[in-house]
């Protein structure tokens, strides 16, 4: 088999600067060793996220310009409706400045005290705005989908008998819906199985209960399932993606990943009364219903990254990609979530940093080292982002797992990037032993990953 190349040239390019070893000491512990303080031009590879970070096509810059501004029906916004209706085949379509506007707009509606919500895994902000509402968000993922060293095709499912004695439990009138993230962002990157959704919606719906799709990495997730899922070898991926939605009764979806644009989200739902709240809302927190919280240039933006991410050889080469960094790791004996996910390489930090316990996040003393070695940023997803300690009484509860992403932005890196990036993990795992943990010197009460500050131990 011929190497995979990326399907595309490079037309613009940004310069990226390198700093030393005893520049990044002082930056890191100027920032606290909270690697969201640092300031983007120390940074040499920036894995944080694949959020935002996408490299737009000619194409897409192209509707930046043709974007129409009107305030309101404008034709960048019907654009961007046709081609979301076109992906979807939800028919109400509600643009939001990103995925976080449409899950508080949605959960705002839907949650509530003595509300129960289950998820295969909430991502952060998802959680976060379950629980502001008042509802209580609760993540059934199926048993592999926690074990980072088994591998297994679809690691990111919900664990069907778990969801249905959690109905049986909570009732149905206390579940006001029920949501699936494609890809499952907080727990590798793994791709959820269209089995595994039917089932999910066939559950919810005996019960009356609404099924969501959390579909940020709806195209990654459908090409899984083209590659993986008996039965969907010979189908395009634009069908197994309407296939995935058909059984949803709406989606929340952040743009900023597999729209691939750098602001844009939105909320698509089927109920007319449902759209009709949602939209008074919209009006008040984002902006009139044809621009939401974007510009019409945005929009444009957003319609044509939802056409190319469809494209199979742009997905080819997009998970490709990111397995050969997976493969390179795993050659060096570096323990990673596995198998690779659609997005990201997920480090195992427990793994690899066995002589330091949770309460001392083994991530986050990964990061730091990451970065003070080879100028890589890096996000822990582990017990910062997960674990909560017990205001009162000082208790400490880890998180599920202790993992450190690398996520891939989307047609930004070569393969000499990432093999750079290789190269830095390897000689951090040789030296891993001489690493120690930290503690937390100040946290603020949501999403504390984001502000807090750290001290090594
Ligand atoms: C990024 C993300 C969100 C939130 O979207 P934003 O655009 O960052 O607000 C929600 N769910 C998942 C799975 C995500 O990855």
């Amino acid at each position: 088999m011929k190497t995979i190349i990326e399907p595309f040239k490079i037309k613009t390019v940004e310069p990226i600067r390198f700093t030393n070893r005893i520049e990044r000491q002082k930056i890191l512990k100027r920032v606290g060793y909270n690697l969201f303080n640092l300031h983007s031009d120390d940074v040499l590879i920036d894995l944080l996220t694949d959020s935002g970070t996408s490299a737009m096509s000619a194409k897409q810059w192209a509707g930046i310009i043709e974007g129409d501004e009107a305030y309101a029906g404008s034709r960048s916004f019907y654009r961007f409706e046709r081609v979301v209706r076109n992906t979807t085949g939800f028919r109400h379509i509600i643009p939001t400045h990103q995925g976080r506007a449409a899950e508080k707009i949605l959960f705002s509606i839907m949650g509530g005290e003595g509300k129960v919500v289950p998820n295969n895994t909430h991502f952060d902000t998802t959680r976060a705005n379950v629980e502001m509402s008042g509802a209580e968000a609760v993540d059934l993922p199926v048993a592999e989908g926690v074990v980072p060293s088994l591998k297994a095709d679809f690691k990111g499912n919900m664990d069907l008998e778990a969801l249905k004695v959690f109905i049986q439990q909570n009732g149905s009138h206390r579940i006001p819906l029920c949501m699936i993230t494609v890809t499952n962002n907080s727990a590798g990157g793994q791709p959820v199985s269209m089995e595994n959704i039917r089932r999910t919606a066939e559950i919810c719906h005996l019960n009356g209960i609404p099924f969501f799709l959390d579909a940020c990495r709806f195209a990654e997730n459908a090409y899984f399932i083209k590659i993986r899922e008996k039965g969907y070898g010979n189908m395009s991926v634009r069908e197994i993606a309407r296939k995935m939605f058909s059984y949803a009764d709406g989606c929340t979806m952040s743009g900023k990943k597999d729209a691939l644009v750098n602001i844009g989200g939105f909320l698509a739902v089927n109920d007319d009364e449902l759209a009709q709240q949602a939209r008074n809302i919209l009006v008040v927190t984002e902006g009139f219903p044809t621009y939401g919280g974007l510009a019409g240039h945005d929009l444009e933006a957003l319609a044509q990254g939802l056409e190319e991410v469809l494209e199979e050889d742009y997905l080819k080469y997009r998970i490709r990609s990111v397995t050969y960094v997976g493969e390179k790791l795993i050659q060096l004996g570096v323990p990673i979530f596995q198998p690779p996910g659609g997005h990201a390489i997920y480090l195992d930090a427990k793994d690899f940093l066995p002589h330091i316990p949770p309460a001392a996040y083994p991530g986050q003393a990964l990061a730091c080292e990451l970065y003070l070695h080879g100028g890589i940023r890096s996000c822990e997803i582990g017990s910062v982002m997960f674990g909560k300690t017990h205001t009162e009484t000082g208790t400490f509860k880890p998180a599920r797992m202790e993992l450190l992403r690398l996520a891939i932005p989307r047609r930004v890196y070569t393969q000499s990037h990432m093999d750079y990036v290789v190269e830095c993990v390897g000689e951090v795992f040789k030296k891993r032993k001489s690493l120690h943990g930290m503690r937390i010197i100040s946290e603020s009460p949501v999403l504390r990953h984001f502000t807090a500050q750290f001290e090594p131990l």
